[in-house]
C-alpha cells in the first residue's frame, strides 16, 4: 500500500484544523513551505511518513534532551501505562519528581505540577498576584510565557513569527496590566517601578530568552532584577520552560546564580509527555488551594505517565558529566558553523547557551527583541529550505532555538556542518 505523502496528509489536516496543526509555528507558514508529518523519532532522528529521516534539531521545541524514544524512558512508560493511566489521587510519582525538581532547584520550596508551561505561568501569575495584592506584570518584549491572554502581549516565536503581537480576543482591560519592557535593560525594569510604585505585582522573564531566537542575560541583568523587584515588592518570576534542566541541571538560576521567588518549569520535565511546573518560596506556595486560598487544579496534573516519563529524563540528565556534554556538543557546533560563516562570506551572529543556539541572519549583536528582528527571514527561510532538503530539521522559523541532545553524536554534528557549509554558498 503507498504511504500518504505529507503534502496529502497536510491537505486533509487542514480541514479538520485550523491551519491543519495544533500549535502554530509547525505550520512552516513563516519559512513558506508545507509541513513535514513525522512518522518516528530515535535518538537524535527523525523520520517522515515518506521514510526521509533528518537530524533533529526542534526536540519538540526542548523537551527531548535525551534524545527520542530513549529506552529507559519508554520502558518507564510502558509501566506505568500497564498499572493505569490515570486516578485522580495521590501517587508516589508524584513525590518523586517533585523531590526531584525541588532538589534541582532549592528556591523551589514547594511545586505544584501542571499539564503545560502555559498552565504554570498562568498560576505563577495568579499567585504572584494575590500575594502582593497588585494586578499589573512586567514582562519583556520577545519573551514568550505561553498563550494564557495576560501573557499574548508582544509575546515571542509564534505570535512573532506570525506578525500577532496582540491576538484578539484578548481584553484590553486585561492586556493594559501587562507591561512590556525591552530585554536586557535593567534601567527600564527601575523606571517602571518607581513610576507604577505599588502597583507591579511581579516581574517575569526568560532567564535566557528563548523565543526570539536565543539571547542571553547581559552579565547583571538577572541581577539587577532580582535587587529591583526586591527593593520594589514585587515578585521575580524566572520563567525556565526551556532553561529549567537545559542550560544546567538547575536550570538558569543555577547557572547564572539568582534565586527567584517564583519558578515555571514545563518542556524538559516531561520527558515528552505533558507536564508544567511552578513553584517557590514556601510563603508564597502556602497560599494555594488547598493550603490557602489561591486556586489553582487539574484533573490529570501529576498524571502518571507523565511523571514516570520526567522521573526517568531527569534521572538520566542526574548523571554526572551531563551539562559538560552538553556544553562540549554546543560549543564544538558553533566553532563549526563559526568556520562555516567565514569560509562562505556570510555575515551572521551566533547566540548560544549550552546546548541551545540561534544563528541570525543579521549583522548586529542580538541582545533584545529589536535588534532581534533586524534578522533577515527571507533569507533564514532559504537557508532552511535548503537545510531540510539536506537532511538537517531545523525549526521553521528564524525565531527559535536549535536544540542539540545528549543523542547528538560528533558524527551528527559532523554531517551537519557538512550540509551547511554547502547551504551557506548558495543562499
Ligand atoms: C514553551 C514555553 C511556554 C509554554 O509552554 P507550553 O507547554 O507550550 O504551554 C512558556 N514559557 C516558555 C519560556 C516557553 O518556551
Amino acid at each position: 500500500m503507498p504511504r500518504a505523502s505529507s503534502k496529502v496528509l497536510f491537505r486533509e489536516a487542514q480541514r479538520l484544523m485550523p491551519g491543519g496543526v495544533n500549535s502554530p509555528v509547525r505550520a512552516f507558514r513563516s519559512v513558506g513551505g508545507k509541513p513535514i508529518f513525522i512518522a518516528r523519532a530515535k535518538g537524535s532522528r527523525i523520520r517522515d511518513v515518506e521514510g526521509r529521516t533528518y537530524i533533529d534539531y526542534v526536540s519538540s521545541w526542548g523537551p527531548m534532551i535525551v534524545g527520542h524514544a530513549h529506552p529507559r524512558v519508554v520502558k518507564a512508560v510502558q509501566k506505568a501505562a500497564a498499572k493505569g493511566t490515570s486516578y485522580g489521587a495521590p501517587t508516589v510519582a508524584e513525590n518523586r519528581l517533585a523531590a526531584m525538581v525541588k532538589e534541582a532547584f532549592p528556591s523551589m520550596e514547594k511545586v505544584r505540577m501542571v499539564n503545560s508551561g502555559t498552565e504554570a505561568v498562568m498560576s505563577a501569575i495568579r499567585l504572584a498576584r494575590a500575594a502582593t495584592g497588585r494586578s499589573d506584570i512586567i514582562k519583556f518584549e520577545g519573551c514568550y510565557h505561553g498563550h494564557s491572554d495576560q501573557m499574548l502581549v508582544k509575546a515571542g516565536s509564534g505570535a512573532l513569527t506570525l506578525g500577532i503581537p496582540d491576538s484578539p480576543g484578548v481584553p484590553a482591560d486585561l492586556a493594559r496590566h501587562t507591561l512590556n519592557l525591552p530585554y536586557n535593560n535593567p534601567d527600564a525594569v527601575e523606571k517602571t517601578l518607581r513610576r507604577r510604585r505599588g502597583k507591579i505585582a511581579a516581574v517575569i522573564v526568560e532567564p535566557v530568552a528563548a523565543n526570539a531566537g536565543v539571547i542571553p542575560p547581559a552579565p547583571g541583568f538577572l541581577e539587577g532584577l532580582r535587587e529591583l523587584t526586591a527593593e520594589y515588592g514585587a515578585l521575580l518570576i524566572f520563567d525556565e520552560v526551556i532553561t529549567g534542566f537545559r542550560v544546567a541541571y538547575g536550570g538558569a538560576q543555577e547557572r547564572f546564580g539568582v534565586r527567584p521567588d517564583l519558578t515555571c518549569l514545563g518542556k524538559i520535565i516531561g520527558g515528552g509527555l505533558p507536564v508544567g511546573a511552578y513553584g517557590g518560596r514556601g510563603d508564597l506556595m502556602e497560599q494555594m488551594a488547598p493550603e490557602g486560598p489561591v486556586y489553582q487544579a487539574g484533573t490529570l496534573s501529576g498524571n502518571p505517565l507523565a511523571m514516570a516519563a520526567g522521573i526517568a529524563t531527569l534521572e538520566i540528565l542526574g548523571q554526572p558529566g551531563t551539562y559538560r556534554k552538553l556544553e562540549k556538543k554546543g560549543a564544538y557546533m558553533s566553532a563549526g558553523v563559526a568556520e562555516n560563516l567565514k569560509r562562505a562570506g556570510v555575515r551572521a551572529v551566533q547566540n548560544r547557551v549550552g546546548s541551545i543556539s540561534c544563528l541570525f541572519f543579521t549583522r548586529s549583536l542580538v541582545t533584545d527583541f529589536k535588534s532581534a528582528i533586524k534578522a533577515n527571514t527571507r533569507r533564514f527561510a532559504d537557508y532552511f529550505a535548503r537545510m531540510l532538503r539536506g537532511g538537517i530539521y531545523l525549526a521553521p522559523s528564524q525565531f527559535e532555538a536549535a536544540f542539540i541532545s545528549l543523542a547528538h553524536s560528533k558524527a551528527d554534528l559532523d554531517r551537519t556542518l557538512a550540509v551547511q557549509r554547502r547551504v551557506l554558498k548558495k543562499i
